[in-house]
């Protein structure tokens, strides 16, 4: 099962519930796959220390014009949706923050006077911790296309013959591109929320986007619970989506964290709790 774990907003405690999620499989003898899709800020590894053993970069092929072929017919700029190229009189503009590289402009110039360069965006690195197989991948500072990093990261870490490796995905905050992104593919999708009105409201998006949108599972768990309101347990009752864990608000495991302990480090009751969350999530996937 790949299992998309995604929060509505930042500072939920989604990473540390895929976190320990992770690592809770990993000592049931099921270790899985770790793929940090919060490319802009990933920071799965704080906690799981994987060791790197490969790095490549990562990008898009973006169009580069030989002007001495171009003759300035404009074919280009009129196949490429995006507005990334524009022909103004005799010069050729390329702007990569808009290309999508898709090659169209290539494969349509018939001059044959465009060929394809990387515009390297960010790395994807690969690595062991323990057991968990990790993959993350980062952006870098000052670009703003995360979804091809998203899709290659993913592209690379699950080939088609990767099989029925168990897979969390840790996607970044938020409902936009990146997290569809990231949620696209998987079996089900596991929301992380806080009971307090912002959260609630963030769900609600969240669900939209992963059950309305795409058609996957959900299920829930609620962190820091007893912080808030009954708001969170009203909804998901309403809307059938079950609740397969609560986090309690406690110091200790709030100190733990931000010094960088899993929660099953801190309670390791927990480890038991997370195997039966994916056993049960795996069945809602599966229809069984
Ligand atoms: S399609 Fe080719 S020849 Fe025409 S303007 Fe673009 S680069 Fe130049
Ligand atoms: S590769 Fe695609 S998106 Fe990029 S400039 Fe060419 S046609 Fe436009």
């Amino acid at each position: 099962m790949k299992l998309a774990i995604a929060s509505g907003k930042g500072g939920t405690g989604k990473t540390t519930v895929a976190v320990s999620l992770a690592l809770s499989l990993a000592a049931a003898a099921v270790p899985p796959l770790f793929l940090d899709c919060d490319v802009e800020e990933p920071n799965a590894a704080l906690f799981l220390h994987p060791d790197i053993v490969e790095q490549r970069a990562v990008g898009l092929l973006n169009p580069a014009v030989d002007m001495a072929r171009c003759t300035a017919c404009g074919r280009c700029a009129e196949i490429c949706r995006y507005h990334a190229v524009a022909v103004i009189g005799k010069q050729v503009l390329v702007f990569p923050e808009l290309c999508h590289g898709c090659g169209s402009c290539t494969r349509q110039c018939p001059e044959g006077a465009i060929h394809e360069k990387l515009n390297v965006m960010g790395t994807l690195e690969r690595g062991v911790a323990g057991t968990v197989l990790f993959f993350q991948g980062t952006v870098n500072v000052g670009v703003a296309m995360a979804v091809p990093v998203i899709r290659q990261l993913k592209q690379w870490a699950l080939p088609p013959e990767s099989g029925d490796w168990p897979v969390i995905l840790d996607a970044p905050p938020g409902a936009s591109c990146p997290v569809v992104e990231t949620m696209r593919g998987a079996d089900a999708v596991m929301l992380v929320t806080e009971p307090t009105p912002f959260g609630l409201h963030d769900l609600r998006v969240a669900v939209q986007v992963a059950r309305d949108e795409l058609g996957l599972p959900v299920a829930v768990v609620v962190n820091r619970d007893g912080v808030g309101d009954e708001g969170v347990d009203t909804y998901c009752a309403a809307e059938g989506l079950p609740i397969l864990l609560r986090i309690p608000l406690e110091r200790a495991i709030a100190e733990g964290i931000a010094n960088g302990a899993s929660l099953i480090a801190i309670r390791p009751e927990y480890q038991a709790r997370f195997v039966a969350l994916w056993e049960h999530i795996e069945g809602m996937a599966t229809g069984a």
